[in-house]
């Protein structure tokens, strides 16, 4: 066997995730990461500009977070978190009861984005069930991505991923994001629907709608969506698995908001992309309704990893590192760097518009692309040759660099971006 590469050995048995086989054959073999590069396994090196699913913030392999992990290993590994607890999970806990929303009390863990807002939708769901009533109508908006397990793939619009299953959904009413103009015509909406239908929650987003190309909305407008939830009783889940811990400019998109969730989904940057992990945390006043004498009206739900001490502790790491002073400044570097390449490529004839929140800059052309099409391979093919990893989304091109990518990586990133627009 050791005369086939990997590329070659991984096609006896192995499926991947979102991959048409027939289609896409080919995967590249990545043997080592460290800090913003990936090395696959013919030596070539590539800028991981995407933080591999905006996961690995602080750097592959991160030394502080490795480190404080492989000590964790030799002190305890796994146990169960239903009747134990362990210092870990208490520790990150407190930790992130600090930089959380100051509504936010109460944590609950699971192991990946998906089910984090699954477990949001079913807190949402037996908050009106414990408190004596049926509420079994979700709102959402449209073109939301909130994962692949049922609840999540309920809640999100995109279609290319569900079409086989829309006939198994719960039942979800959707509405536009906030634009700055259409305020007045989402309110109403929204009072149709709960007039309607008995709501349990809102399930959404916050400013930035990461599978659906980076698609960005405005605060004021989700604020006012938020309060109209508060004032009629509906639940409202943040799903911040993509914009939480740093990535918009604030550790929460929820804080460009003045109303609060009430509940919040995290997973992807949690733990730097070294563990899977994933939290739904909730306000007191959700958690009150479950706390009873009733055994019955508790969340049963649980997974065997929940709240894995390895995972807990590669948490905390990276959230010391998050709020360390390194951390921010270079979060206002990438920043302040997206906006200087963002004026100086707007008006290329190619680019229809930039935008950008934060460390998260996205820029459309003026192509009709297919989400999964041709010419988004061509690009693809032309960002990994020229030492980039970048994963456009139909005619979207983003970056979520590592918050410690170097300056001469992120203009290597700019470059080759600006290059590709010669061969579309
Ligand atoms: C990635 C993502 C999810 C799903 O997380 P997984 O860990 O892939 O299951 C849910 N919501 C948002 C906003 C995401 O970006």
């Amino acid at each position: 066997m050791t005369h086939m590469s990997l590329q070659e050995r991984d096609k006896k048995h192995l499926w991947h995730p979102l991959t048409q086989h027939k289609l896409h054959p080919e995967t590249i073999a990545i043997t080592k990461a460290k800090g913003c590069v990936l090395t696959d396994e013919n030596g070539n090196n590539y800028i991981d500009a995407i933080a591999s699913w905006y996961t690995c913030m602080y750097g592959h392999c991160n030394d502080y977070i490795t480190s404080r992990v492989s000590t964790q290993m030799q002190q305890l590994d796994q146990v169960v978190f239903s009747g134990f607890t362990h210092e870990p999970a208490i520790k990150l806990s407190e930790a992130l009861i600090k930089i959380l929303p100051n509504n936010q009390n109460k944590i609950f863990f699971s192991d990946n984005g998906s089910t984090s807002v699954d477990v949001g939708i079913k807190m949402a769901l037996q908050y009106h069930f414990n408190n004596g009533e049926k509420h079994n109508t979700l709102i959402a908006f449209e073109d939301g991505f909130h994962g692949d397990t049922f609840g999540a793939m309920s809640v999100s619009g995109l279609s290319v991923y569900n079409g086989p299953f829309e006939d198994y959904f719960l039942d979800v009413k959707r509405i536009p994001t906030p634009n700055g103009e259409n305020h007045e015509a989402i309110l109403k909406a929204l009072q149709d629907i709960i007039a309607n239908n008995k709501v349990a929650g809102f399930v959404y987003e916050p400013l930035v709608q990461g599978a659906s190309a980076m698609k960005m909305h405005d605060a004021s407008g989700l604020n006012s969506i938020l309060q109209f939830c508060k004032e009629n009783n509906v639940i409202t889940v943040a799903d911040e698995v993509m914009t939480g811990f740093g990535k918009t400019g604030k550790h929460f998109a929820s804080f460009y908001m003045e109303t609060k969730p009430d509940i919040m989904c995290l997973s992807k940057a949690l733990t730097g992309g070294l563990l899977p992990m994933a939290l739904t945390t909730c306000s007191q006043d959700i958690y009150d309704v479950f706390y009873s004498d009733d055994i019955s009206k508790g969340l049963f739900h649980g997974h065997t990893y929940s709240a894995n001490p390895l995972a807990c502790t590669a948490a905390l790491a990276s959230i010391e590192l998050l709020r360390s002073e390194d951390i921010q400044n270079n979060i206002n570097a990438i920043t302040a760097s997206h906006q200087v390449f963002g004026n100086h490529i707007k008006n290329h004839p190619k680019v229809k518009s930039i935008r950008q929140m934060g460390i998260i800059f996205a820029l459309d052309l003026n192509v009709e692309m297919q989400r999964y099409g041709n010419l988004r391979d061509k690009l693809f093919k032309f960002f990994m040759e020229n030492g980039v990893f970048l994963r456009p989304l139909g005619n979207t091109i983003y970056i979520q660099a590592p918050y410690v990518i170097t300056k001469e990586q992120l203009q290597k990133v700019y470059q080759v971006i600006e290059d590709a627009l010669e061969i579309l």
